[in-house]
């Protein structure tokens, strides 16, 4: 078993990418929907305001230390996770899991067309994947979009539609949904469609991956102070509890 880490309100499960993947993919055998989240610095200072978001992050079965605030975060508290796990990176390696298996993967998230992208490009990587359904974030009736997951008999939900709504959605729904692996994981398919690019591997070694975004994507800037401060807050709150 792995440890949890608290860091600033949040329980995180102190895991590197494979470990994630693999504790996620053995929860495919278990009849149960299982929910995974990979709050970041952002996400987390949202939930440090608002008890009920960081009472839905707490209660999945997987968290993940998604972004480079939240592994600073880990280190001034003393307690350092093992690595930056990004939400996107395990979301594949989870399929890459389900390549083997079989398992009935579902996209529900991102603007029209986008799922179908991201999963023409990912079944060219990972010809054995399975896609048993794909629907765009911008629905209105949730029941119809539930009937639609169930009836597709997927094991595997990857909910983008941006955090916190996916989060507050998953939690709402979770136990209408009959899969077993649900993902909350923003941007990701926007990136395995290229309709976004991640950072450059050297930005991403360097831990800049939140700059180069705020480049590409500058009205994202006012989102993005949430960074700065999260690192006071966690600095004041570590300083004040030693
Ligand atoms: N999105 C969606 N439905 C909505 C709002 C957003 O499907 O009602 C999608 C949006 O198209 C994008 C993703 O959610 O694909 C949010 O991406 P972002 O990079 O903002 O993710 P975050 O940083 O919030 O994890």
């Amino acid at each position: 078993m792995h440890e949890k880490v608290s860091i600033y309100g949040i329980s995180y499960d102190n895991v590197t990418l494979t470990e994630a993947a693999a504790i996620a993919s053995d929860m495919l055998i278990e009849e149960k929907n299982h929910v995974v989240v990979t709050p970041n610095a952002e996400i987390a200072y949202l939930a440090s305001k608002d008890e009920e978001l960081c009472r839905i992050i707490n209660s999945a079965d997987i968290v993940i230390a998604d972004g480079i605030g939240v592994v600073y975060a880990s280190k001034i508290y003393g307690t350092p996770v093992k690595e930056k796990v990004a939400g996107v990176e395990l979301g594949e390696l989870v399929m890459r899991n389900a390549e083997e298996t079989g398992n009935g993967i579902f996209f529900l998230g991102a603007k029209p067309g986008v799922g179908e992208l991201a999963a023409g490009k990912l079944s060219e990587k990972y010809p054995g994947l399975n896609f048993v359904g794909i629907r765009d974030g911008y629905f209105k009736d949730d029941a119809e979009v539930i009937s639609a997951i169930n009836e597709s008999g997927a094991d595997i939900l990857y909910v983008c539609l941006g955090a916190p709504k996916q989060e507050r959605w998953i939690a709402e729904h979770r136990d209408e949904l009959n899969v077993r692996l649900t993902l909350g994981l923003g941007g990701a398919l926007d990136s395995w469609a290229g309709v976004v690019k991640r950072a450059p591997e050297i930005w991403i070694r360097l831990g800049l991956e939140w700059l180069y975004r705020l480049i590409r994507e500058p009205k994202r800037f006012v989102r993005m102070l949430s960074l700065p401060k999260y690192m006071f807050a966690v600095i004041f709150d570590s300083l004040r509890k030693r």
